[in-house]
């Protein structure tokens, strides 16, 4: 039985356009993860190698999933996701193998990317076993070797997300390995007027609602904050009537009441 079963294989359906704001990162993973698959030929006439890894760092609900989605559903490739610690947690005792099964899978799917959340994860498990290694060394060597492997393979990406890039091994970091940082940081208010108009564009909308407001009083959201307060505004609108038609402005200032702005701090500031 394969370890890996349960890693669901998809090619997602987001736009750049479903991610508000981040304009350099979209522009830095277009550069790093698309064109390496689509013009392969420049850069081997050009002598160059496209970065193997992409690690994504940033605070929480800033969209780091959102953009490695989209850049896999805009560029047409596979999609395997897979969490670090699920590594330990799934595949007990299959863990070296489950990495192998994963860039097996993701080989036989190219054009492919493999998504890594929480990859500050594989570094948690210490505690050695009998042999004198731990599961996480194990795992971690397994997870170099595979991605050594990659450099002639320009069809298969591998992209990392983490909250902790103070908790990742730094072996991870070596070139070739995950030679590209990008930082996604949480958005600013014209950002934040963005992100609105995404999550509201999908529900039926008052005329009064203004998104500028909207952005002015949700200093300290971020896109996961105010996806959330666009579902209670919609709860709101339904617990009023169950006749509702739309959302309005009271409803959307109600639910930002409500609900507390994550604060997450710029990791660049
Ligand atoms: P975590 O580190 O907690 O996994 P993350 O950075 O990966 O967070 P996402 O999972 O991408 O964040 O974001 C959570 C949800 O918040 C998204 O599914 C989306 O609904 C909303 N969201 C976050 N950022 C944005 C954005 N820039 N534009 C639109 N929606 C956003």
């Amino acid at each position: 039985p394969s370890a890996m079963r349960e890693v669901i294989l998809e090619v997602p359906k987001v736009n750049w356009d479903d991610v508000g704001g981040q304009r350099e990162v979209k522009m830095q993973l277009i550069e790093a993860v698309e064109w390496p698959q689509k013009h392969q030929e420049a850069f081997n006439r050009i002598g160059t190698r496209p970065p193997t890894g992409v690690l994504m760092f940033g605070p929480p609900g800033c969209s780091k999933t959102l953009l490695a989605r989209a850049v896999a559903s805009e560029a047409g490739l596979n999609f395997l996701a897979v969490k670090g610690p699920e590594l330990y947690s799934k595949w007990v005792g299959e863990s070296e193998k489950a990495v192998r099964t994963l860039f097996a899978k993701a080989r036989a799917n190219s054009p492919s990317i493999i998504f890594f959340d929480e990859i500050d994860g594989l570094a948690v498990v210490r505690g050695k076993e009998s042999d004198g290694i731990s599961v996480s060394d194990r795992v971690m060597s397994q997870l170099l070797i595979e991605l050594d492997g990659l450099h002639q393979r320009v069809n298969v990406t591998v992209i990392a997300a983490t909250n902790r890039p103070d908790k990742i091994d730094p072996a991870l970091l070596r070139p070739g390995r995950f030679d590209r940082l990008l930082y996604v940081g949480p958005p600013d208010e014209k950002d934040r007027e963005a992100i609105f108009h995404i999550h509201l564009k999908k529900m039926p909308c008052s005329s009064d609602i203004c998104v500028e407001e909207l952005a002015r009083l949700t200093s300290g959201c971020t896109g996961a904050d105010i996806s959330l307060i666009c579902r209670e505004a919609a709860i709101a609108a339904i617990e009023e009537s169950l006749d509702a038609s739309e959302i309005t402005m009271e409803h959307l200032k109600a639910a930002i009441r409500q609900v507390p702005p994550s604060e997450v701090h710029s990791y660049q500031e």
